[in-house]
Protein backbone atom coordinates (compact mmCIF):
# COMPACT_ATOMS: atom_id res chain seq x y z
CA UNK A 1 0.00 0.00 0.00
CA UNK A 2 1.08 3.58 -1.13
CA UNK A 3 1.05 6.94 1.13
CA UNK A 4 0.87 9.98 -0.72
CA UNK A 5 3.19 12.81 1.16
CA UNK A 6 2.24 16.49 -0.19
CA UNK A 7 5.18 19.30 0.11
CA UNK A 8 3.48 22.76 0.09
CA UNK A 9 5.89 25.58 -1.86
CA UNK A 10 6.28 27.09 1.61
CA UNK A 11 7.58 23.54 2.95
CA UNK A 12 10.93 23.34 2.10
CA UNK A 13 12.15 21.84 5.22
CA UNK A 14 14.90 18.87 4.03
CA UNK A 15 15.51 18.53 7.56
CA UNK A 16 11.68 17.63 8.69
CA UNK A 17 11.26 14.30 10.36
CA UNK A 18 9.18 12.70 7.23
CA UNK A 19 13.02 12.47 5.60
CA UNK A 20 14.86 10.93 8.36
CA UNK A 21 14.48 7.58 6.25
CA UNK A 22 13.48 6.37 2.68
CA UNK A 23 10.17 3.96 1.82
CA UNK A 24 9.48 3.04 -1.43
CA UNK A 25 5.96 3.08 -0.45
CA UNK A 26 6.16 6.82 -0.12
CA UNK A 27 5.48 9.10 -2.95
CA UNK A 28 6.63 12.72 -1.98
CA UNK A 29 4.09 15.17 -4.29
CA UNK A 30 4.87 18.35 -4.95
CA UNK A 31 2.82 20.56 -7.45
CA UNK A 32 3.09 24.15 -9.17
CA UNK A 33 -0.25 24.87 -9.79
CA UNK A 34 -2.49 27.84 -10.83
CA UNK A 35 -4.49 27.56 -7.61
CA UNK A 36 -1.60 28.76 -6.50
CA UNK A 37 -0.27 31.40 -8.55
CA UNK A 38 -3.41 32.91 -9.26
CA UNK A 39 -5.20 33.52 -5.50
CA UNK A 40 -3.73 37.06 -5.28
CA UNK A 41 -1.81 39.03 -8.53
CA UNK A 42 1.94 37.85 -7.94
CA UNK A 43 5.39 39.91 -8.10
CA UNK A 44 6.84 38.00 -10.71
CA UNK A 45 10.34 37.00 -8.60
CA UNK A 46 7.63 35.41 -5.85
CA UNK A 47 6.44 32.48 -7.92
CA UNK A 48 9.57 31.94 -9.97
CA UNK A 49 11.64 31.50 -6.46
CA UNK A 50 9.00 29.14 -5.27
CA UNK A 51 8.52 26.95 -7.95
CA UNK A 52 12.78 27.21 -8.84
CA UNK A 53 13.09 26.14 -5.16
CA UNK A 54 10.93 23.63 -5.00
CA UNK A 55 12.36 22.22 -8.07
CA UNK A 56 15.61 22.21 -6.44
CA UNK A 57 13.66 19.99 -2.86
CA UNK A 58 12.79 17.53 -5.55
CA UNK A 59 16.12 17.00 -6.79
CA UNK A 60 17.51 17.01 -3.33
CA UNK A 61 15.10 14.31 -2.19
CA UNK A 62 15.52 12.35 -5.17
CA UNK A 63 19.43 12.07 -4.33
CA UNK A 64 18.66 11.64 -0.98
CA UNK A 65 16.61 8.26 -1.98
CA UNK A 66 13.05 9.25 -1.81
CA UNK A 67 10.50 8.27 -4.19
CA UNK A 68 9.24 11.90 -6.08
CA UNK A 69 6.27 13.16 -8.34
CA UNK A 70 7.01 16.53 -9.59
CA UNK A 71 3.43 18.11 -11.45
CA UNK A 72 5.40 21.38 -13.49
CA UNK A 73 2.93 23.76 -14.15
CA UNK A 74 2.98 22.83 -17.81
CA UNK A 75 2.81 18.71 -16.99
CA UNK A 76 0.16 17.67 -18.98
CA UNK A 77 -1.47 15.72 -15.78
CA UNK A 78 -2.25 18.84 -13.96
CA UNK A 79 -5.07 19.70 -12.95
CA UNK A 80 -4.00 23.11 -11.85
CA UNK A 81 -5.74 22.47 -8.13
CA UNK A 82 -4.71 20.92 -5.33
CA UNK A 83 -7.56 18.80 -4.66
CA UNK A 84 -8.03 17.86 -7.54
CA UNK A 85 -4.42 17.12 -8.06
CA UNK A 86 -4.62 14.79 -4.68
CA UNK A 87 -7.40 12.72 -6.07
CA UNK A 88 -5.65 12.08 -9.77
CA UNK A 89 -2.22 11.30 -7.84
CA UNK A 90 -4.04 8.93 -5.49
CA UNK A 91 -5.06 6.88 -8.48
CA UNK A 92 -1.94 7.08 -10.40
CA UNK A 93 0.20 5.92 -7.42
CA UNK A 94 -2.51 3.50 -5.92
CA UNK A 95 -2.46 4.97 -2.58
CA UNK A 96 -4.86 4.60 -0.04
CA UNK A 97 -3.56 7.16 2.49
CA UNK A 98 -2.69 11.01 1.98
CA UNK A 99 -0.34 12.75 4.73
CA UNK A 100 0.32 16.41 4.58
CA UNK A 101 2.51 18.82 6.79
CA UNK A 102 -0.20 21.55 8.94
CA UNK A 103 -0.17 24.52 6.38
CA UNK A 104 0.47 28.04 7.44
CA UNK A 105 -2.14 30.09 5.56
CA UNK A 106 -5.47 29.34 6.70
CA UNK A 107 -7.08 29.38 3.12
CA UNK A 108 -5.08 26.28 2.55
CA UNK A 109 -5.30 24.34 5.62
CA UNK A 110 -8.85 24.78 5.25
CA UNK A 111 -8.94 23.56 1.68
CA UNK A 112 -7.15 20.37 3.03
CA UNK A 113 -8.77 20.00 5.48
CA UNK A 114 -12.09 19.95 3.86
CA UNK A 115 -11.42 17.67 1.31
CA UNK A 116 -9.81 15.09 3.64
CA UNK A 117 -13.24 14.94 5.31
CA UNK A 118 -15.10 13.59 2.35
CA UNK A 119 -12.14 11.29 1.77
CA UNK A 120 -12.69 7.77 3.20
CA UNK A 121 -9.15 5.97 4.68
CA UNK A 122 -6.32 7.54 5.75
CA UNK A 123 -5.65 11.29 5.95
CA UNK A 124 -3.13 12.37 8.21
CA UNK A 125 -1.75 15.93 9.26
CA UNK A 126 1.66 16.09 10.38
CA UNK A 127 3.00 19.45 12.36
CA UNK A 128 5.72 21.23 9.82
CA UNK A 129 8.44 20.74 13.15
CA UNK A 130 9.04 24.92 12.10
CA UNK A 131 7.85 27.03 14.48
CA UNK A 132 8.99 27.41 18.57
CA UNK A 133 4.74 27.63 18.80
CA UNK A 134 1.67 25.87 18.17
CA UNK A 135 -0.81 27.41 16.34
CA UNK A 136 -2.75 28.56 19.15
CA UNK A 137 -0.08 29.25 22.05
CA UNK A 138 -0.02 32.72 21.52
CA UNK A 139 -3.94 32.81 22.01
CA UNK A 140 -3.38 31.21 25.15
CA UNK A 141 -1.11 33.45 26.52
CA UNK A 142 -3.52 35.98 25.90
CA UNK A 143 -6.97 34.57 26.61
CA UNK A 144 -9.17 37.30 27.89
CA UNK A 145 -6.56 40.02 27.35
CA UNK A 146 -7.95 43.09 25.39
CA UNK A 147 -4.64 44.12 24.19
CA UNK A 148 -2.13 42.02 22.71
CA UNK A 149 1.51 43.36 23.70
CA UNK A 150 4.39 41.84 21.99
CA UNK A 151 6.72 42.26 24.46
CA UNK A 152 4.31 40.18 27.18
CA UNK A 153 4.88 37.33 24.70
CA UNK A 154 8.84 38.18 23.37
CA UNK A 155 9.77 37.81 27.25
CA UNK A 156 7.88 34.36 28.02
CA UNK A 157 9.24 33.48 24.75
CA UNK A 158 13.03 34.52 25.97
CA UNK A 159 12.63 32.81 29.07
CA UNK A 160 10.92 29.41 27.62
CA UNK A 161 13.11 29.16 25.37
CA UNK A 162 16.26 30.61 27.23
CA UNK A 163 17.37 32.42 24.65
CA UNK A 164 19.83 35.66 26.03
CA UNK A 165 19.55 34.65 29.42
CA UNK A 166 21.77 35.50 32.23
CA UNK A 167 19.99 33.19 34.53
CA UNK A 168 16.44 30.97 34.31
CA UNK A 169 14.53 34.65 34.31
CA UNK A 170 16.99 37.34 33.95
CA UNK A 171 17.72 38.95 30.73
CA UNK A 172 21.49 39.41 29.20
CA UNK A 173 23.07 42.81 30.44
CA UNK A 174 19.45 43.14 33.18
CA UNK A 175 17.52 44.89 29.79
CA UNK A 176 14.88 42.53 27.75
CA UNK A 177 14.33 44.86 25.32
CA UNK A 178 17.39 47.54 23.09
CA UNK A 179 14.81 49.29 20.48
CA UNK A 180 15.25 52.99 22.16
CA UNK A 181 19.38 52.45 20.81
CA UNK A 182 17.98 51.23 17.23
CA UNK A 183 16.79 54.24 15.89
CA UNK A 184 20.03 55.71 13.89
CA UNK A 185 19.66 57.27 10.70
CA UNK A 186 22.36 56.50 8.07
CA UNK A 187 24.55 58.78 6.22
CA UNK A 188 26.72 56.58 4.33
CA UNK A 189 29.17 55.41 7.06
CA UNK A 190 29.65 51.84 7.78
CA UNK A 191 29.37 51.02 4.13
CA UNK A 192 26.47 48.84 3.41
CA UNK A 193 27.46 45.44 3.27
CA UNK A 194 28.00 43.62 -0.13
CA UNK A 195 24.82 41.41 -1.13
CA UNK A 196 24.87 38.16 0.53
CA UNK A 197 22.87 36.01 -2.02
CA UNK A 198 23.90 33.75 -4.75
CA UNK A 199 22.23 34.42 -8.06
CA UNK A 200 20.91 31.53 -10.35
CA UNK A 201 20.01 32.41 -14.36
CA UNK A 202 16.06 30.64 -14.06
CA UNK A 203 15.24 32.24 -17.56
CA UNK A 204 14.02 29.09 -18.83
CA UNK A 205 12.05 28.05 -16.31
CA UNK A 206 10.36 31.96 -16.50
CA UNK A 207 9.23 31.20 -19.87
CA UNK A 208 7.43 28.40 -18.72
CA UNK A 209 5.93 29.98 -15.91
CA UNK A 210 4.88 33.01 -19.10
CA UNK A 211 3.71 30.53 -21.20
CA UNK A 212 1.62 28.37 -18.80
CA UNK A 213 -0.41 31.74 -18.80
CA UNK A 214 0.47 32.95 -15.47
CA UNK A 215 -0.03 36.87 -14.74
CA UNK A 216 2.46 38.47 -12.42
CA UNK A 217 4.26 42.21 -12.37
CA UNK A 218 7.32 43.12 -11.07
CA UNK A 219 10.91 42.53 -12.41
CA UNK A 220 11.55 38.84 -12.45
CA UNK A 221 15.55 39.11 -12.75
CA UNK A 222 15.34 35.70 -14.28
CA UNK A 223 18.30 35.68 -15.73
CA UNK A 224 19.93 36.81 -11.82
CA UNK A 225 17.54 35.25 -10.00
CA UNK A 226 18.75 36.61 -6.29
CA UNK A 227 17.05 34.43 -3.92
CA UNK A 228 18.22 31.40 -2.27
CA UNK A 229 16.89 28.80 -3.69
CA UNK A 230 17.96 25.79 -0.94
CA UNK A 231 19.83 25.53 2.38
CA UNK A 232 23.39 25.64 1.33
CA UNK A 233 22.42 28.49 -0.03
CA UNK A 234 20.49 30.00 2.87
CA UNK A 235 23.41 29.36 6.02
CA UNK A 236 25.69 30.82 3.47
CA UNK A 237 23.20 33.76 3.54
CA UNK A 238 23.00 33.39 7.07
CA UNK A 239 26.41 33.26 7.65
CA UNK A 240 27.04 36.63 5.38
CA UNK A 241 24.95 37.89 7.63
CA UNK A 242 26.23 37.27 10.96
CA UNK A 243 29.27 38.21 9.61
CA UNK A 244 28.88 41.76 7.87
CA UNK A 245 25.48 42.98 9.11
CA UNK A 246 24.63 42.20 12.16
CA UNK A 247 26.83 44.21 13.92
CA UNK A 248 25.06 47.20 12.66
CA UNK A 249 21.77 46.06 12.65
CA UNK A 250 20.71 47.40 15.56
CA UNK A 251 21.59 50.78 14.95
CA UNK A 252 20.35 51.25 11.44
CA UNK A 253 17.26 48.97 11.76
CA UNK A 254 14.96 52.04 10.57
CA UNK A 255 17.10 53.72 8.35
CA UNK A 256 16.16 54.09 5.01
CA UNK A 257 18.29 55.25 2.10
CA UNK A 258 18.00 55.97 -1.72
CA UNK A 259 21.74 55.08 -2.42
CA UNK A 260 21.46 51.78 0.03
CA UNK A 261 18.36 49.59 -0.69
CA UNK A 262 19.14 46.58 1.65
CA UNK A 263 21.29 48.54 4.52
CA UNK A 264 21.84 45.80 7.37
CA UNK A 265 19.20 44.31 7.19
CA UNK A 266 19.41 40.02 6.45
CA UNK A 267 16.75 39.08 3.67
CA UNK A 268 16.64 36.34 5.15
CA UNK A 269 12.63 36.59 5.65
CA UNK A 270 12.50 33.85 2.31
CA UNK A 271 14.05 31.10 3.13
CA UNK A 272 12.92 31.27 7.34
CA UNK A 273 9.18 31.31 5.41
CA UNK A 274 9.41 28.58 3.18
CA UNK A 275 11.52 26.66 6.10
CA UNK A 276 14.95 26.35 4.49
CA UNK A 277 15.82 27.71 7.70
CA UNK A 278 14.80 27.19 11.41
CA UNK A 279 14.45 30.23 13.07
CA UNK A 280 15.69 28.20 15.85
CA UNK A 281 19.08 27.77 14.07
CA UNK A 282 19.00 31.56 13.04
CA UNK A 283 18.59 32.98 16.82
CA UNK A 284 21.50 30.65 18.06
CA UNK A 285 23.63 32.00 15.54
CA UNK A 286 22.66 35.38 16.44
CA UNK A 287 22.88 34.99 19.87
CA UNK A 288 26.41 32.84 19.36
CA UNK A 289 28.20 36.01 18.14
CA UNK A 290 27.15 37.93 20.69
CA UNK A 291 28.68 36.02 23.18
CA UNK A 292 31.97 35.74 20.76
CA UNK A 293 32.22 39.08 21.15
CA UNK A 294 31.28 39.99 17.63
CA UNK A 295 28.43 41.91 17.68
CA UNK A 296 26.79 44.26 20.42
CA UNK A 297 23.48 43.31 22.61
CA UNK A 298 21.02 46.01 20.83
CA UNK A 299 22.39 44.53 17.95
CA UNK A 300 21.51 41.06 18.39
CA UNK A 301 18.66 41.53 20.74
CA UNK A 302 16.96 43.33 17.89
CA UNK A 303 17.58 40.85 15.83
CA UNK A 304 16.13 37.92 17.87
CA UNK A 305 13.53 39.85 19.03
CA UNK A 306 12.08 40.05 15.11
CA UNK A 307 11.89 36.03 14.81
CA UNK A 308 11.51 34.74 18.23
CA UNK A 309 9.00 37.46 19.35
CA UNK A 310 7.35 39.50 16.04
CA UNK A 311 7.10 36.64 13.91
CA UNK A 312 5.82 34.00 16.27
CA UNK A 313 3.69 36.37 17.42
CA UNK A 314 1.71 37.17 14.27
CA UNK A 315 1.59 33.71 13.81
CA UNK A 316 -0.60 33.56 16.75
CA UNK A 317 -2.27 36.46 15.76
CA UNK A 318 -3.80 35.92 12.46
CA UNK A 319 -5.00 31.76 13.35
CA UNK A 320 -7.04 33.29 16.25
CA UNK A 321 -8.33 35.90 13.88
CA UNK A 322 -9.19 33.65 10.77
CA UNK A 323 -11.18 33.33 9.07
CA UNK A 324 -12.16 36.85 8.97
CA UNK A 325 -9.45 38.92 9.75
CA UNK A 326 -9.00 40.44 6.07
CA UNK A 327 -11.97 42.05 6.22
CA UNK A 328 -11.21 44.40 9.43
CA UNK A 329 -11.93 47.41 8.91
CA UNK A 330 -11.94 50.01 12.06
CA UNK A 331 -12.05 53.07 10.20
CA UNK A 332 -14.10 52.16 7.43
CA UNK A 333 -11.55 53.18 4.54
CA UNK A 334 -12.17 52.47 1.14
CA UNK A 335 -10.45 54.32 -1.40
CA UNK A 336 -8.43 52.36 -4.21
CA UNK A 337 -5.02 51.95 -4.56
CA UNK A 338 -3.64 55.38 -6.41
CA UNK A 339 -2.20 53.77 -9.77
CA UNK A 340 1.33 54.70 -8.79
CA UNK A 341 1.44 51.56 -6.49
CA UNK A 342 2.01 49.57 -9.49
CA UNK A 343 4.67 51.52 -11.18
CA UNK A 344 6.51 53.48 -8.44
CA UNK A 345 5.78 57.09 -10.21
CA UNK A 346 4.80 59.56 -7.87
CA UNK A 347 6.36 62.57 -7.06
CA UNK A 348 6.28 61.79 -3.37
CA UNK A 349 9.88 60.49 -3.43
CA UNK A 350 10.03 58.40 -0.38
CA UNK A 351 6.94 56.93 -1.97
CA UNK A 352 8.90 56.60 -5.18
CA UNK A 353 11.95 54.75 -3.96
CA UNK A 354 10.46 52.12 -1.58
CA UNK A 355 7.59 51.37 -4.50
CA UNK A 356 9.86 51.22 -7.02
CA UNK A 357 12.09 48.90 -4.81
CA UNK A 358 9.40 46.40 -4.32
CA UNK A 359 8.78 45.90 -7.83
CA UNK A 360 12.41 45.94 -9.10
CA UNK A 361 13.78 43.08 -5.80
CA UNK A 362 10.09 42.21 -4.03
CA UNK A 363 11.56 43.42 -1.03
CA UNK A 364 11.66 46.41 1.33
CA UNK A 365 12.24 46.43 4.44
CA UNK A 366 10.49 46.84 7.71
CA UNK A 367 10.42 50.90 8.00
CA UNK A 368 9.66 50.98 4.26
CA UNK A 369 6.41 48.73 4.30
CA UNK A 370 5.50 50.10 7.80
CA UNK A 371 6.31 53.79 8.08
CA UNK A 372 6.53 54.95 4.19
CA UNK A 373 4.06 52.88 2.17
CA UNK A 374 1.63 51.79 4.94
CA UNK A 375 1.84 55.10 6.49
CA UNK A 376 0.52 56.57 3.01
CA UNK A 377 -2.33 53.78 2.95
CA UNK A 378 -3.17 54.84 6.55
CA UNK A 379 -3.30 58.80 6.29
CA UNK A 380 -4.91 58.97 2.72
CA UNK A 381 -7.95 56.06 4.08
CA UNK A 382 -6.98 53.29 1.58
CA UNK A 383 -9.18 50.27 1.69
CA UNK A 384 -7.05 48.03 3.99
CA UNK A 385 -8.02 44.61 2.16
CA UNK A 386 -6.60 45.91 -1.09
CA UNK A 387 -3.36 47.50 0.60
CA UNK A 388 -3.60 43.81 2.25
CA UNK A 389 -3.96 42.13 -1.59
CA UNK A 390 -0.88 44.54 -2.40
CA UNK A 391 1.53 43.30 -0.17
CA UNK A 392 0.52 39.85 -0.20
CA UNK A 393 1.28 39.87 -4.04
CA UNK A 394 4.46 41.81 -3.97
CA UNK A 395 6.98 41.06 -1.81
CA UNK A 396 8.95 37.58 -2.02
CA UNK A 397 8.44 36.59 1.66
CA UNK A 398 4.63 37.12 2.00
CA UNK A 399 2.97 34.25 3.06
CA UNK A 400 -0.88 35.21 4.59
CA UNK A 401 -0.09 34.44 8.07
CA UNK A 402 2.73 36.33 8.20
CA UNK A 403 1.49 39.44 5.90
CA UNK A 404 -2.04 40.00 7.19
CA UNK A 405 -1.28 40.65 11.08
CA UNK A 406 1.32 42.91 9.88
CA UNK A 407 -0.76 44.41 7.13
CA UNK A 408 -3.74 44.74 8.48
CA UNK A 409 -3.03 45.25 12.08
CA UNK A 410 -0.18 46.89 12.66
CA UNK A 411 0.13 48.80 9.78
CA UNK A 412 -3.36 49.51 9.11
CA UNK A 413 -5.02 49.28 12.52
CA UNK A 414 -7.91 47.74 10.92
CA UNK A 415 -8.22 45.40 13.90
CA UNK A 416 -9.14 48.63 16.02
CA UNK A 417 -5.88 48.25 18.01
CA UNK A 418 -5.51 44.15 18.98
CA UNK A 419 -2.22 44.34 18.06
CA UNK A 420 -0.55 47.66 17.49
CA UNK A 421 -0.67 49.83 20.44
CA UNK A 422 -1.60 53.53 18.15
CA UNK A 423 -1.82 53.70 14.57
CA UNK A 424 1.57 54.00 12.85
CA UNK A 425 1.37 57.29 10.89
CA UNK A 426 3.55 60.31 10.96
CA UNK A 427 4.36 63.77 9.09
CA UNK A 428 7.23 63.85 6.74
CA UNK A 429 9.62 64.67 10.18
CA UNK A 430 9.75 60.98 10.72
CA UNK A 431 10.80 60.15 7.23
CA UNK A 432 13.18 62.91 7.05
CA UNK A 433 14.73 62.17 10.74
CA UNK A 434 15.17 58.33 9.26
CA UNK A 435 16.25 58.75 5.71
CA UNK A 436 17.64 60.66 3.22
CA UNK A 437 14.49 60.75 0.83
CA UNK A 438 13.42 64.32 1.44
CA UNK A 439 16.76 65.84 0.09
CA UNK A 440 15.33 64.81 -3.79
CA UNK A 441 11.86 65.24 -3.08
CA UNK A 442 9.79 67.33 -5.72
CA UNK A 443 7.85 68.19 -1.99
CA UNK A 444 8.72 70.29 0.65
CA UNK A 445 9.07 68.74 3.58
CA UNK A 446 8.33 71.61 6.12
CA UNK A 447 4.80 72.70 4.07
CA UNK A 448 1.94 71.72 5.43
CA UNK A 449 -0.20 73.54 2.87
CA UNK A 450 0.14 75.13 -0.88
CA UNK A 451 0.73 73.06 -3.93
CA UNK A 452 4.38 72.09 -3.28
CA UNK A 453 3.99 70.90 0.62
CA UNK A 454 4.65 67.69 1.75
CA UNK A 455 1.29 65.30 1.12
CA UNK A 456 1.91 63.53 4.61
CA UNK A 457 1.54 66.74 6.64
CA UNK A 458 -1.73 67.70 5.72
CA UNK A 459 -2.75 64.40 5.73
CA UNK A 460 -1.63 63.09 9.09
CA UNK A 461 -3.31 66.29 10.72
CA UNK A 462 -6.36 65.53 8.96
CA UNK A 463 -6.00 61.49 9.73
CA UNK A 464 -5.87 62.36 13.76
CA UNK A 465 -8.63 65.29 13.56
CA UNK A 466 -10.84 63.20 11.51
CA UNK A 467 -10.61 60.40 14.31
CA UNK A 468 -10.79 62.12 17.37
CA UNK A 469 -13.46 60.71 18.80
CA UNK A 470 -12.10 57.29 18.76
CA UNK A 471 -8.18 57.64 19.04
CA UNK A 472 -8.16 61.06 21.50
CA UNK A 473 -8.29 59.16 24.70
CA UNK A 474 -5.10 56.75 23.42
CA UNK A 475 -2.12 57.85 25.79
CA UNK A 476 0.34 56.81 23.48
CA UNK A 477 -1.07 59.69 20.89
CA UNK A 478 -1.79 62.34 23.77
CA UNK A 479 0.82 64.62 22.23
CA UNK A 480 -0.75 64.86 18.51
CA UNK A 481 -4.16 65.87 20.31
CA UNK A 482 -2.52 68.56 22.38
CA UNK A 483 -1.03 70.06 19.56
CA UNK A 484 -3.96 69.91 17.35
CA UNK A 485 -5.63 71.74 20.62
CA UNK A 486 -3.36 74.47 20.78
CA UNK A 487 -4.37 74.87 16.58
CA UNK A 488 -6.45 77.82 15.56
CA UNK A 489 -9.54 76.95 13.70
CA UNK A 490 -7.97 78.62 10.56
CA UNK A 491 -4.90 76.79 10.45
CA UNK A 492 -7.15 73.29 10.96
CA UNK A 493 -9.07 74.85 7.87
CA UNK A 494 -6.45 75.03 6.02
CA UNK A 495 -4.30 71.81 6.25
CA UNK A 496 -8.60 70.27 6.40
CA UNK A 497 -9.11 71.82 2.96
CA UNK A 498 -5.54 70.95 1.77
CA UNK A 499 -6.11 67.06 2.62
CA UNK A 500 -9.65 67.46 0.74
CA UNK A 501 -7.68 68.44 -2.11
CA UNK A 502 -4.70 65.74 -2.24
CA UNK A 503 -7.41 62.84 -1.57
CA UNK A 504 -9.96 64.14 -4.21
CA UNK A 505 -6.72 62.90 -6.80
CA UNK A 506 -4.62 60.63 -5.25
CA UNK A 507 -3.56 59.52 -8.96
CA UNK A 508 -2.09 62.98 -9.23
CA UNK A 509 0.68 63.30 -6.18
P1 LIG B 1 15.31 41.56 8.93
O1 LIG B 1 15.12 43.00 9.18
O2 LIG B 1 16.69 41.08 8.69
O3 LIG B 1 14.67 40.77 10.17
C1 LIG B 1 14.99 39.42 10.44
C2 LIG B 1 13.79 38.52 10.37
O4 LIG B 1 12.86 38.86 11.38
C3 LIG B 1 13.01 38.58 9.08
O5 LIG B 1 13.60 37.77 8.09
C4 LIG B 1 11.64 38.08 9.51
O6 LIG B 1 11.57 36.68 9.44
C5 LIG B 1 11.54 38.52 10.95
N1 LIG B 1 10.69 39.70 11.10
C6 LIG B 1 11.08 40.98 11.17
N2 LIG B 1 10.01 41.77 11.38
C7 LIG B 1 8.93 40.98 11.43
C8 LIG B 1 7.55 41.22 11.60
N3 LIG B 1 7.04 42.44 11.79
N4 LIG B 1 6.72 40.16 11.56
C9 LIG B 1 7.19 38.90 11.37
N5 LIG B 1 8.50 38.62 11.20
C10 LIG B 1 9.36 39.66 11.24
N6 LIG B 1 7.39 39.78 6.89
C11 LIG B 1 7.28 38.63 6.23
O7 LIG B 1 8.06 37.70 6.46
N7 LIG B 1 6.30 38.44 5.30
C12 LIG B 1 5.42 39.43 4.99
O8 LIG B 1 4.55 39.25 4.14
C13 LIG B 1 5.52 40.67 5.67
N8 LIG B 1 4.66 41.68 5.39
C14 LIG B 1 4.79 42.85 6.07
C15 LIG B 1 3.85 43.87 5.80
C16 LIG B 1 3.92 45.06 6.49
C17 LIG B 1 2.90 46.14 6.22
C18 LIG B 1 4.93 45.25 7.44
C19 LIG B 1 5.01 46.53 8.20
C20 LIG B 1 5.85 44.26 7.69
C21 LIG B 1 5.79 43.05 7.04
N9 LIG B 1 6.70 42.00 7.30
C22 LIG B 1 6.55 40.81 6.63
C23 LIG B 1 7.73 42.13 8.35
C24 LIG B 1 9.11 42.62 7.86
O9 LIG B 1 8.95 43.82 7.14
C25 LIG B 1 9.85 41.60 7.03
O10 LIG B 1 9.88 40.38 7.73
C26 LIG B 1 11.28 42.01 6.76
O11 LIG B 1 11.32 43.25 6.12
C27 LIG B 1 11.99 40.94 5.93
O12 LIG B 1 13.26 41.35 5.55
P2 LIG B 1 14.58 40.76 6.24
O13 LIG B 1 14.58 39.29 6.13
O14 LIG B 1 15.73 41.50 5.68
O15 LIG B 1 14.33 41.15 7.75
FE1 LIG C 1 8.17 61.81 1.32
FE2 LIG C 1 7.27 64.24 1.98
FE3 LIG C 1 9.82 63.65 2.32
FE4 LIG C 1 8.82 63.93 -0.13
S1 LIG C 1 8.98 65.53 1.44
S2 LIG C 1 10.20 62.33 0.56
S3 LIG C 1 6.77 63.10 0.12
S4 LIG C 1 8.10 62.71 3.37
Amino acid sequence: VNTIRLILGDQLNVRHRWFSETDDAIIYVLMEVRQETDYVHHHAQKILAIFAAMRDMARQLREAGHKVDYLAIDDPRNLQSIPANIDALMLQHDAVAFEYQAPDEWRLDEQLYQHGRSKPGHWLMVDSDHFYTTRNQVADIFAARKQWLMEFFYRQMRVEHQVLMESAKQPVGGQWNYDHDNRKPWRGVPAEPRDPRTSHDHSALWRTIVDAGVNSFGNPQADRLPWALNRDEALQQLDAFIDGALPHFGDFQDAMSANAWRLFHSLLSFALNVKMLNPREVVARAEAAYHAGHAPLAAVEGFIRQILGWREYVRGVYWANMPGYAEKNFFGHARPLPRWFWDGKTKMNCLSQSITQSLEQAHAHHIQRLMVIGNFALLAGLDPAEVHQWYLGIYIDAFEWVELPNTVGMSQFADGGLLATKPYVSSAAYIDRMSDYCKGCHYDKKARIGERACPFNALYWDFYQRNTATLARNPRIGMAYRQLEKMDAAAIGQFQQQARKLLQDLDSL
